[in-house]
């Protein structure tokens, strides 16, 4: 019990330091409806790139922008605090025995081991819900209300997160079933087997979340009727997208974010725009989203990231494999853990390669980074619409720190700064003046 008063009280320590983080202004986040397009980004004899560019940020405030600083770089701490809170979570489980008799009560009910395993991790996903819950209900729900970036009541969200635990409480213990029989048969080769199954698990997930998880959390439908419908199925035709591929979702229900994303793998791929998108935007913003989300579909990127990312899971899975005996050698006999094949280990593998991710969350932001950036390439050409890209990248950039240094941007940005956005849209429009779509006058 003692281990737990320890771990509460580590617990309020953090929690006090993220509650003291400050109260937003009441600043509106919001950019207004509608293509702004700054004078200096007009084109014309005189068009300058960094002019340009300076224009287009400028359409923050510097209340807005100190605002999105703000929420975005407390993110990074919130990354560190996540692992911490993590560790004590792990440190609970192995120390205070709860691991070890999760694993008891699954041999109870049978002798195989597949069985125990499967049995152990639904009650293991269980249990770490519930000591997840008090982080996750500060990082998802009071923060994102704070930045009035939330939508959903508790009741909402809560309901969603419950959600999320069925899907987790089907999918993890098959994943886990799998990778423990590679524990048991393949000795310290193990993580070569694990890695394998990871990727194919992967592509097996990507293929099915479209269909039976993402409809669990919002509606998917056809594309409204009306010109922009007309506008991206035009933009998908031209670029051999099959059109009963792009759907709208309804994310106004969790979030205040405009979005797009390219979900699925095979035949289950397709591009969805979100509600928000739709609703606050303009339509040369859609197609320059679009674009960008047609470049991912286009370059395969799920495939091509699932790939790049299995790599990076196999150097963890190595890195577990390694610190995990030398960590169970020490400690293990202590802790009543049985050596690498025994799922109460599990706690003891998850933190460690927890601890891997957060180290090589750099590499991981710039490989994900690295195909965003050909997409908004990909999407400037095949849109032609670079205003639209240029404001697209301002409202996100209402909570997303505009102007990060180089380093800054290579260890924590997933997707090029807002002023990489708006600076290769500039760019584009100064190789493409004489662009009619581009350049019509006062289109909305
Ligand atoms: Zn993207």
């Amino acid at each position: 019990m003692k281990i737990l008063a320890a771990a509460a009280v580590l617990l309020l320590a953090f929690f006090s330091v993220a509650f003291a983080a400050p109260a937003t202004a009441p600043t509106a986040r919001d950019l207004p409806p509608g293509l702004q397009i700054p004078d200096a980004a007009r084109p014309g004899p005189t068009f300058d790139v960094d002019k340009a560019t300076e224009a287009y940020l400028s359409l923050l405030s510097p209340e807005q922008r100190a605002q999105s600083n703000a929420y975005f770089e407390g993110g990074y701490w919130l990354q560190l605090w996540t692992v911490l809170y993590g560790l004590v979570v792990a440190f609970v489980l192995l120390r205070g025995g709860i691991s070890r008799r999760l694993r008891d009560t699954a041999r109870r009910f049978t002798g195989r081991p597949w069985l125990v395993t499967w049995i152990y991790a639904v009650l293991f996903v269980l249990v770490a819900f519930v000591l997840n819950l008090p982080w996750s209900i500060y990082v998802d729900f009071v923060r994102e209300h704070q930045y009035h970036l939330a939508t959903q009541d508790f009741g909402g969200w809560f309901g969603d997160a419950l959600k999320a635990l069925l899907v987790a409480a089907i999918v993890m213990p098959l994943l886990l079933v799998a990778i423990y029989a590679a524990v048991r048969r393949a000795g310290a080769h193990w993580w070569v087997w694990a890695s394998g199954i990871a990727f194919a698990f992967a592509l097996f997930a990507m293929m099915l979340a479209p269909v039976y998880v993402e409809p669990l959390f919002n509606d998917y439908k056809p594309l409204r009727e009306g010109a922009v419908r007309e506008a991206v199925l035009s933009l998908a035709r031209a670029n051999q997208i099959p059109t009963d591929h792009v759907v709208e979702f309804d994310a106004s229900r969790q979030t205040t974010r405009i979005s797009a994303n390219v979900a699925g793998f095979a035949g289950t791929t397709r591009v969805a725009l979100n509600d928000n998108l739709l609703d606050k935007t303009s339509q040369p913003e859609i197609k320059a989203v679009l674009g960008h989300e047609m470049g991912h579909y286009v370059l395969n990127h799920g495939l091509r990231g699932a790939i790049y990312l299995s790599l990076l899971i196999a150097f963890g899975l190595w890195f577990t494999h390694r610190v995990g005996d030398w960590a169970l050698a020490r400690w293990g006999s202590r802790l009543g853990l049985e050596g690498r094949a025994d799922p109460a280990a599990l706690p003891l593998a998850i933190a460690i390669i927890s601890v891997f991710f957060f180290l090589a969350t750099p590499l991981a932001n710039s490989i994900i980074r690295q195909m965003e950036a050909e997409a908004d390439a990909y999407g400037l050409n095949a849109a032609r619409e670079p205003h639209g890209f240029a404001m697209a990248a301002m409202r996100l950039s209402t909570y997303r720190k505009i102007h990060p240094g180089w380093l800054e941007e290579i260890v924590f940005y997933d997707h090029p700064s807002g002023y990489a956005r708006v600076h290769g849209s500039m760019l584009w429009l100064k190789e493409n003046q004489d662009n009619p779509t581009a350049n019509a006058p006062g289109k909305q």
